[in-house]
């Protein structure tokens, strides 16, 4: 099942023909209160609506996709995780540009361990990337992005999929330069999530996807998962180790080679295969 947020944060499904709002199948699900659970609401309660969705999916309307506005597929997610160097070509790359290693050299991805992006610099692809500084390099990174289902501490690598809601394409949007990389990757609007969440079970392996990104219709990255370093299940086990994961919290996996700076009005065209594409502006 492909669920999206669109609109004013409806929940939707999206079909071959198009966006069923699906909102009401949580009607009977209870609103948390304040002081609020560090884990999504529709995430969380996803399970306990799927009955009710399957019911509106088989019978509803579907409003055609370019009618809605997609906003990030998590409305609130407890914490963005990010993986640096995830992949040995990026690493290759990083290391031979001064630009994006100033003066680091980058070896493996334990010697480093992970970073956060700021909640606040989550969008979806319905909105625009804007870029912060006139004068700094900013740098596209198309990553796999896994959406966690159940809360999950000190998981081991063998059940780690157990945990997964579903996945997306996340984009890493990125300054260059010396700074922590929590601070780096963490304007408004540079962690973009989209077009929607596609379910695990329609997943056959997250550790084998192509995924690709164009900026003005030329290709910029393509890779596959399998080449990560630290697969999705490693992942899960490298982060619950050190974070209790909640539902709607997101890890970006990496970015293999071939990042590169945009500039005000670029388009990017990221894909995932068995997500879909989705396509973000760069602000004029
Ligand atoms: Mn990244």
């Amino acid at each position: 099942m492909k669920v999206c947020l669109f609109n004013s944060h409806r929940i939707g499904v999206v079909s071959d023909t198009g966006v069923l709002d699906v909102t009401e199948a949580f009607s009977s699900v209870p609103r948390p209160s304040w002081p609020y659970p560090q884990s999504d609401w529709a995430i969380e309660n996803f399970e306990s609506a799927r009955v009710s969705i399957e019911q509106i999916v088989a019978t509803g309307a579907p409003i055609p996709i370019a009618n809605v506005q997609l906003r990030s597929p998590v409305a609130n997610p407890g914490k963005i995780i990010g993986a640096p160097i995830n992949y040995k070509d990026h690493i290759a790359e990083a290391n031979a540009d001064a630009q994006i290693n100033h003066g680091k050299t980058f070896t493996e991805l334990d010697k480093l361990g992970l970073f956060l992006k700021a909640n606040s610099s989550l969008i979806g692809c319905g909105d625009e990337v804007r870029i912060p500084f006139a004068d700094r390099r900013i740098d596209h990174e198309v990553e796999l992005a896994v959406v966690i289902g159940r809360k999950a501490k000190g998981v081991p690598r063998e059940s780690a999929l157990d945990y997964v809601f579903g996945y997306c394409i996340g984009l890493d949007m990125t300054v260059r330069g010396p700074e922590f990389p929590t601070f780096r990757k963490s304007p408004d609007t540079f962690s973009v999530l989209g077009p929607w969440i596609v379910t695990k079970d329609e997943i056959g392996h997250p550790d084998n996807l192509d995924l690709s990104i164009r900026v003005n219709g030329q290709m910029r990255q393509a890779s596959n998962t399998k080449y990560l370093i630290f697969g999705v299940q490693r992942l899960i086990e490298y982060a619950s180790a050190m974070y209790t994961l909640h539902p709607g919290d997101v890890i970006m996996t990496g970015t293999p080679a071939g990042v590169g700076p945009v500039a005000p009005g670029d388009v990017l065209d990221a894909s995932i295969a068995g997500i879909g594409s989705m396509q973000v502006r760069i602000a004029k």
